[in-house]
């Protein structure tokens, strides 16, 4: 059976964000709650793989197929959205057969699970990597790692229309920049396409900086036919793609309980506690308002505490 998407467009609400270090600045934050766009599917990723999707339909397409790690944002959002909408899905998964909660809830949503070891997983760059997969499952469509590619950057472009339409119920009139997590600055780009030049996306780097995220952020809005440079990425991982310390634990905990957000050590704490930073270096003069987006990815948290419990 052909997929068939029905209208769905969820709307992340967007809030006031109540710190005390913003209070001291004058800055003001609302934040765009991706995590709450809906009870099963889950933060920036749905709207990462709208595109996708988009292109799945037009294809002609039964279901996707795409992959990522155990504990993978993508994989749960892709799984989520199968489930809601009655499409089959397949996950390439990284490593060997292991349960992690994430693991367990995409076999719950009905996605079947094959495991590619470590080698088999770094091979998905290679020009036959999918050659096999696309036999065995014709009429699903391919989707690549994390949902990015220009068809995921274009979905994330919705996000500036979504902010815009809520701005009076905060009594706000306009605001004067953005501020992310930024894996593969898919998100990012997305955001920098659909907004006012005038109004800058600050992308807080969950990975290295020399994992080539500007790179893939300046090729993707090339080829989206935007070369304008409204945004700046700013080293926030704390050595490392999912290293976590102290400060950055005790920092995400006591913002949980002023603000009743909650977040996760991976991304959002990261983006909040470099925000926290250049806020304090007056970076941003007072007054000035600004956008905080929560990308989600509260489904791995549990797991992500665990191993941070583990590694001491
Ligand atoms: C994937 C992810 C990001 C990064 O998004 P990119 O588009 O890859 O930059 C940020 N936050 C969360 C919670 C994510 O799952």
């Amino acid at each position: 059976m052909p997929l068939v998407i029905p209208h769905w467009a969820p709307e992340a609400p967007l809030q006031a964000l109540r710190l005390a270090w913003l209070e001291r600045a004058g800055v003001e934050v609302a934040v765009l709650r991706l995590d709450q766009i809906d009870t099963l599917v889950s933060g920036n990723k749905w709207f990462k793989l709208i595109g996708h999707l988009q292109e799945a339909v037009a294809r002609g397409a039964e279901g996707l197929i795409s992959l990522g790690g155990a504990h993978s944002n993508h994989l749960h959002a892709l799984a989520a959205a199968g489930r809601r909408f009655g499409f089959p899905t397949v996950g390439l998964l990284r490593g060997h057969a292991r349960e992690t909660p994430t693991v367990v809830e995409l076999r719950t949503f009905g996605m079947q699970l094959h495991w590619l070891g470590y080698a088999g997983y770094r091979a998905r760059h290679q020009v036959d990597f999918w050659t096999p997969w696309r036999e065995r499952y014709p009429a699903l469509h391919p989707v690549p790692e994390g949902g990015g590619g220009l068809p995921g950057t274009r979905g994330c472009a919705a996000l500036v229309a979504m902010v815009r339409a809520q701005l009076p119920r905060l009594g706000w009139r306009d605001y004067h920049a953005w501020w992310l997590a930024v894996g593969t600055g898919t998100t990012l780009a997305g955001l920098v396409l659909a907004e006012d030049a005038d109004v800058p996306v600050h992308g807080a780097l969950a990975v290295p900086a020399d994992h080539g995220v500007a790179d893939q952020v300046r090729a993707l809005l090339a080829q989206a036919g935007n070369r304008e440079a409204g945004y700046r990425l700013i080293e926030a991982s704390r050595g490392g793609f999912a290293r976590m310390d102290a400060e950055l634990l005790t920092f995400m905990q006591a913002s949980e309980e002023e603000s009743g957000v909650p977040l996760e050590p991976l991304y959002t704490a990261k983006a909040l506690l470099a925000l926290r930073r250049a806020v304090e270096a007056g970076e941003f003069a007072a007054g000035s308002r600004l956008i905080f987006v929560h990308t989600g990815g509260l489904q791995g948290r549990a797991a992500a505490m665990a191993a941070c419990r583990e590694s001491g």
